[in-house]
C-alpha cells in the first residue's frame, strides 16, 4: 500500500486516529503511547492530505514550551512553516482572541494582564479603600474565592449566597474587584478564560465566525481541562466543529486547580457518536518500566481501564536506593549522574524528579559542588525564589542595617503601610545626605512624615532591632527560624490558600534546614550568619546553566508531564512526602498522588532510579519515614534494591563517651547493642530494639516505640539513650 510519509511511521491504531474522518474523536490512551505524536500527525495530515488550511486549525497544549515544540514538529513533517496556525495554551489562545476583539469583549484596547501578585495587591488596596480590616477578611482568601468562581464560569450575580452573610460579603468583594478591573482595563489569568468564553457566548456573529473558521480543534492533555476551558471548547465546536482530543485519565493531576477528568465522559455525551480510539502500544519505556507503572496504577479504583504493552526489551530493573538521609540520597544521585555523563551521554537526557519544590535544595547543592550544570525546569533555583530572597534580606539587614537593597526589598513586605511615596522620600534623603536608607528612614520618620507613615517606619525599624537583639547568641538555624516567623513572612504566605502559598512556606522552612546543615568553614573566621549569607549569595549566582548548555533537568513531577528522558530519578519516595501527607487519609487525594507517581515512572525511557531516605530534614524538620507505599506496589521482579556500601569505620562522635545521663549507643562498638534493649528517643519516646544491621556510620536499628510504632533508625543520627 502506498502510504503517505506522514503516516508511514505510525502503528495501525495511531493511523486510524490520524486519518479518522472529520468527526469528534477522543483518543484515550496511557503514557508514552503516542498521543502527542498522533496530535502532531493529525495536524499535518489535515493540512497536507485533507487540504485543510492551517487557519482552520486550533491546537491547545499544556505549556508554552509544548506549543513551540508542536509547531516545530508539524513544520518538519510538512516541510514548510505554518505561521497562521493557532497553537498555544488555553490562556494564550484566550488572550489572543481578546486582543483581536477587545471591543466586543468590553475591554479597552490597551487592556493589561495582571499576574497573581498584582491581583493580590489590588485586593489589598480595595480593602483599604473600604476601610475593612484585612485580618478579618484575608486578601488571599478573597483572591482564592474570586478565582475559583471564575474557573467555574461564575460572575458575582450568578453566585448564590446561600443565606450566609460571610459568603455575601465575599460576593460583594468580587463585585467591587470586578468594577476596579473594568475601570482600569485589568485582566487577571482566570478572567482571560472567562472573558474569552463570554465573548463567544454573547456575540453570535463572532461565534459563528470562529465556529466556521476553526473546524478542527486539537487538544492535548485533555484530562486536565477545567470547567471554563471545557465550556469554551464546547462553544467553539458548536454543532459542526470537529474536536479531536487526546488524554489519559490516569494522568489527571491538576484536580486541585479545578481540572475535571469527568470531562472525558462529558465529551462523549456532548458529542454523540464520538469515535473513541485507544492506543495500547507504548514506545517510550522498557517493558520493566512500563509493567511497573501498570502495576502501580492498577491500585486505583476509579479508572477507565486500559492495557499498555510494549515490544521493547525488558531492559534493566528499576533500582531502588534506600538512603540514610537526604544528603546520602543526593550523593547517590550525583554519583550515578557522574557515571552517566562519563559514559558519553548528554546531561539533558537525564531528569531528577521530586514531589515537593523544596526538595531541590539539597540536590542543587550537590550538583553545584560536583560542578554538574543543571536547570530547574518550570521554576527557580532554591536561592533565587522570591520568598527565600525575602527571608535572606531580613537576615542581611540584621547583619548590616546599611544594606539598601535588602532594606527596600522588605521594608513593606509583608505590607505594613509603608507606601511608594514614603520609600521615595527616603531615597531622596539618602541621596542628598549620602547615607543609607536605614539612616534616611530614621531621619525622616522623626521630621518629614505624617504620623501614620512615621509610625509605620518606626515600627519596621524597631522590629529589625528587636530581631537583631533576639537572635544574638542563637544557633544559626534558630536565627533563621526566628526571623522567618518574626518578620511575618511565614504568616503572610500561609494566608495564600493555594498550592503556591504552601510551597512558599515549605521553602521558607527549608531555609531553616539549610541553616541547620550548614557547616561553617573554620578558616573563614566569619560569624556563621555572615558566612551563611555569602554562601547563599554565591549559590544564587552560580550553577544555573545557560539556555544553550547541556544540563541535567530538575523538576517537580507535575512539571514533568508530557516529557520523556532516557534516565530518570524519582527522589523522596517516602510516605508523607509522596504520597503527600495531606492526601493519605483521603481516598481521592491518594488516587491523585498515585496518578502523579504513574506520570513520574512513565517519564523514563531506559533507566529508572527510585530513592527514599529513612531520615529526611525537610522544611526545617527531621522526619523519619517509611518507604512510599508506591514502591511496594511495584512487583518485586522489576526491582533491584541497592544496598548502601557498609562502612567499617566508626564515626567520631559516636565513639566518644557520652556525658549525658545514660549512654549513647555506639554501633558495633564495645558498648554494643542488644536486641530487646530499652532505649529512649528524643521525639519518639521509649522503645525496645527489635533488630539491627550494618556497621559504623551506617548502622541501623529497628525500634518498637511504645507510642510511635516500629521504626528503622540510623544509630549515628538517632542519639538513642539506653537505660
Ligand atoms: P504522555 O502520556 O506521556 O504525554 P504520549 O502518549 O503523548 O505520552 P508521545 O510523547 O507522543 O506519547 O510518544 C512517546 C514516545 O514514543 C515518543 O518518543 C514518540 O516519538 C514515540 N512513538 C510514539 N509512537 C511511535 C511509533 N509509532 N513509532 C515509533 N515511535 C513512536
Ligand atoms: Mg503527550
Amino acid at each position: 500500500m502506498d502510504v503517505t510519509p506522514i503516516i508511514s511511521d505510525l502503528n495501525d491504531a495511531q493511523r486510524q486516529a490520524v486519518t479518522a474522518p472529520s468527526e469528534p474523536t477522543l483518543v484515550i490512551a496511557g503514557a508514552g503511547s503516542g498521543k502527542t505524536r498522533v496530535l502532531v500527525h493529525r495536524a499535518a495530515w489535515l493540512i497536507d492530505v485533507e487540504g485543510v488550511s492551517p487557519q482552520s486549525l486550533l491546537a491547545v497544549t499544556f505549556t508554552n514550551k509544548a506549543a513551540a515544540e508542536m509547531r516545530g514538529r508539524i513544520e518538519s513533517l510538512l516541510n514548510l512553516p505554518v505561521n497562521h496556525l493557532w497553537i498555544g495554551t488555553f490562556h494564550g489562545l484566550a488572550h489572543r482572541m481578546l486582543r483581536r476583539h477587545w471591543r466586543e469583549a468590553g475591554l479597552p484596547q490597551s487592556f493589561q494582564i495582571i499576574d497573581s501578585d498584582d491581583q493580590l495587591r489590588l485586593l489589598k488596596r480595595l480593602l483599604k479603600s473600604l476601610e475593612i480590616d484585612d485580618s478579618r477578611w484575608v486578601p488571599k482568601e478573597i483572591q482564592w474565592f474570586i478565582n475559583a468562581q471564575k474557573d467555574e464560569g461564575l460572575r458575582p450575580q450568578h453566585i448564590d449566597d446561600e443565606g450566609d452573610p460571610d459568603r455575601r460579603q465575599m460576593i460583594s468583594f468580587y463585585q467591587s474587584y470586578e468594577e476596579i478591573c473594568q475601570r482600569g482595563g485589568l485582566v487577571d489569568f482566570a478572567e482571560l478564560l472567562l472573558r474569552a468564553h463570554e465573548l463567544l457566548r454573547d456575540n453570535a456573529e463572532l461565534l459563528s465566525h470562529y465556529q466556521r473558521r476553526f473546524r478542527h480543534l486539537l487538544v492535548d492533555e485533555f484530562q486536565d481541562t477545567n470547567a471554563i476551558q471545557y465550556a469554551w471548547l464546547r462553544l467553539l465546536a458548536g454543532d459542526s466543529g470537529v474536536p479531536f482530543v487526546v488524554g489519559d485519565d490516569d494522568q489527571s493531576i491538576y484536580r486541585w486547580r479545578g481540572a475535571r477528568v469527568e470531562h472525558i465522559h462529558r465529551f462523549q455525551q456532548d458529542f454523540p457518536g464520538t469515535r473513541v480510539v485507544k492506543l495500547e502500544q507504548n514506545y517510550r519505556s522498557t517493558a520493566t518500566i512500563l509493567n511497573a507503572a501498570n502495576a502501580v496504577i492498577a491500585n486505583n479504583a476509579s479508572r477507565l481501564g486500559k492495557n499498555l504493552w510494549t515490544e521493547g526489551a525488558d531492559g534493566e530493573p528499576i533500582k531502588v536506593y534506600s538512603a540514610y538521609n537526604e544528603r546520602d540520597e543526593a550523593d547517590f544521585v550525583i554519583g550515578r549522574l557522574r557515571d552517566w555523563i562519563a559514559q558519553g551521554n548528554a546531561r539533558a537526557d537525564s531528569a531528577v524528579l521530586y514531589r515537593s519544590n523544596a526538595q531541590s535544595r539539597v540536590l542543587e547543592e550537590g550538583l553545584i559542588n560536583a560542578g554538574i550544570p543543571y536547570r530547574v525546569y518550570g521554576g527557580l533555583r532554591f536561592f533565587e525564589r522570591a520568598e527565600i530572597k525575602d527571608a535572606l534580606a531580613y537576615l542581611r539587614l540584621i547583619a548590616n542595617r546599611d544594606d539598601d537593597s535588602s532594606f527596600e526589598r522588605v521594608v513593606n513586605k509583608p505590607t505594613r503601610g509603608i507606601g511608594a511615596r514614603t520609600v521615595e522620600l527616603m531615597r531622596s534623603y539618602a541621596r542628598a545626605n549620602a547615607c543609607s536608607m536605614w539612616r534616611a528612614a530614621g531621619a525622616i520618620a522623626s521630621n518629614d512624615l505624617n504620623g501614620r507613615a512615621a509610625n509605620a517606619v518606626t515600627a519596621f525599624m524597631t522590629l529589625i532591632e528587636r530581631m537583631a537583639r533576639e537572635v544574638r547568641g542563637l544557633d544559626l538555624e534558630d536565627q533563621v527560624d526566628h526571623v522567618i516567623h518574626m518578620s511575618g513572612l511565614v504568616d503572610f504566605f500561609k494566608k495564600d490558600k493555594g498550592e503556591k502559598g504552601e510551597t512558599r512556606v515549605e521553602n521558607l522552612l527549608e531555609l531553616v534546614s539549610a541553616a541547620k546543615s550548614f557547616e561553617p568553614d573554620p578558616a573563614e573566621e566569619m560569624a556563621p550568619l555572615d558566612e551563611f549569607l555569602s554562601h547563599a549569595a554565591l549559590e544564587a549566582g552560580e550553577g544555573q546553566a545557560d539556555a544553550w548548555e547541556d544540563c541535567v533537568q530538575l523538576m517537580t513531577m507535575h512539571s514533568a508531564k508530557g516529557l520523556e528522558f532516557p534516565l530518570v530519578f524519582i527522589c523522596g519516595m517516602e510516605d508523607g512526602l509522596f504520597p503527600h501527607q495531606r492526601s493519605i487519609a483521603d481516598p481521592n487525594g491518594l488516587e491523585e498522588e498515585r496518578r502523579l507517581c504513574y506520570v513520574g515512572i512513565t517519564r523514563a525511557k531506559q533507566t529508572l532510579y527510585v530513592t527514599h531516605a529513612e531520615q529526611r530534614r525537610l522544611h526545617g524538620m527531621d522526619n523519619f519515614s517509611q518507604p512510599s507505599r508506591f514502591i511496594a506496589e511495584i512487583p518485586d521482579e522489576h526491582v533491584e534494591e541497592i544496598r548502601p556500601r557498609v562502612q567499617v569505620s566508626r564515626p567520631m562522635h559516636t565513639a566518644r563517651p557520652s556525658r549525658k545521663r545514660g549512654s549513647s549507643i555506639s554501633p558495633g562498638g564495645e558498648l554494643g547493642i542488644r536486641l530487646g534493649q530499652r532505649v529512649r528517643h528524643k521525639k519518639f519516646g521509649d522503645g525496645v530494639i527489635l533488630n539491627c544491621e550494618g556497621q559504623g556510620a551506617h548502622a541501623r536499628v529497628e525500634v518498637n516505640f511504645e507510642s510511635a510504632g516500629t521504626k528503622w533508625l540510623v544509630l549515628s543520627y538517632a542519639n538513642l539513650e539506653t537505660f
